[in-house]
């Protein structure tokens, strides 16, 4: 069995006609409840939860000080390639664009290292674009090794890999991993990813399993808000979560759900997702997951991220950029600049996100992991 099982269970399900139907009295019923069904999860989703919108974060809240204290884990990514052989609509990235490309020689890996721990930065996420031929295993491993020397956790996102591949990079000390489905409806995926590896929606969607079963420490998978009915894309993206809670006990599952963001191709969002729903999707993701981490990205403004803090985030990027090279090794230089994958909204550096932190009466936690 895999995720795929319980997305074809739900795919026809008509979330619409279920919404119509459902009353306040749905909803009172999911307050006391430790844990919440699927069923509850859809009655969250209908927009019937907003009458009860402050009662839900208020438990939301407490869940989240019961299982994770007032502690925000801050990271930063680290893009060192932005090659990539897919043509994904809503990406910079994409193989169409004819801006010129960059992978980092293992020297100025080294560099970008040396910067980003000076800030004091413990944990990062390393992104390539996907090419495997530009960025192969060997090239995330000989990067991985320089890496070691500065970070004590090192996450991954890249192109998906098979489980072989995951142990290898397991053994040298990556111990995260990071894989966004995007988007869950099919037909939309296949919109959207226009050419490439990436077309294969089910490999995409069993990656997470392929890391967690040769033991990944932390999975993160995600989608982008706007390609779809965000309803809908929530239901699954959570369901997908407690499936692979409930499947791999000893992997930590989070989840990301950044907003849709400008970037070169020009691509426009079809959905729209205010910041009131956006608070209700992590109140609601709190509340049927109350074990998994939550991320908001720095696509997201400085005043919305500070706000929503307190309703469940455990994870946020700090002092980001999304330029390979971004942080040290080509930052003062102009001309080896190259494009970034997208436009990034919160540009605070690490001290002033501690700050932040503190001031909103939080730690920020630099490092919670140790990989030996
Ligand atoms: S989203 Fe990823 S796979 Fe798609 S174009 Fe961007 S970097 Fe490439």
């Amino acid at each position: 069995m895999s995720f795929l099982d319980i997305y074809n269970k739900y795919e026809n399900f008509d979330f619409l006609d279920f919404f119509s139907k459902v009353n306040l009295n749905d909803v009172k019923n999911t307050f006391h409840k430790e844990t919440l069904s699927s069923y509850d999860l859809v009655v969250l989703l209908s927009n019937k939860s907003d009458v009860f919108l402050e009662e839900l974060a208020q438990k939301a809240r407490s869940i989240s000080l019961r299982n994770f204290g007032k502690v925000i884990f801050l990271y930063t990514p680290m893009y060192i390639a932005d090659y990539c052989v897919n043509e994904c609509s809503y990406c910079g990235f994409n193989a169409r664009n004819a801006a010129s490309r960059k992978k980092l020689s293992l020297y100025e890996i080294k560099k970008e290292a040396e910067y980003i721990h000076s800030t004091g930065i413990n944990h990062v996420l390393v992104l390539t674009g996907e090419s495997r031929i530009e960025s192969p295993v060997q090239y995330i491993k000989d990067a991985v090794k320089i890496l070691k020397k500065y970070f004590s956790s090192i996450s991954i996102e890249i192109y998906p890999l098979e489980k072989e591949e995951y142990k290898m990079l397991i053994d040298i000390g990556v111990d995260g991993l990071t894989i966004y489905q995007e988007v869950y409806d099919k037909k939309m995926y296949d919109k959207v990813h226009i050419s490439g590896p990436k077309k294969n929606y089910l490999f995409r969607m069993e990656t997470p399993e392929r890391a967690a079963s040769v033991g990944m420490r932390t999975i993160n998978i995600g989608i982008l808000l706007g390609i779809s009915d965000w309803q809908k894309e929530i239901f699954f993206l959570a369901e997908h979560a407690r499936y692979l809670e409930d499947k791999f006990p000893s992997s930590e599952i989070s989840v990301s759900i950044p907003r849709i963001r400008p970037q070169v191709s020009g691509f426009t969002a079809p959905y729209e997702i205010n910041d009131k729903d956006f608070a209700k999707i992590i109140i609601i993701l709190r509340l049927f997951l109350p074990r998994a981490g939550i991320t908001i990205s720095t696509r997201e403004n400085a005043y919305l991220r500070d706000n929503l803090i307190s309703l469940g985030i455990t994870r946020m990027s700090a002092g980001s950029t999304t330029v390979v090279g971004g942080h040290g090794s080509s930052k003062n230089n102009s001309s080896e600049k190259t494009l970034p994958q997208f436009q990034i909204f919160d540009e605070r550096s690490v001290d002033e996100m501690k700050n932040m932190i503190i001031l909103k009466g939080y730690q920020p936690v630099l490092k919670d992991w140790m990989n030996l």
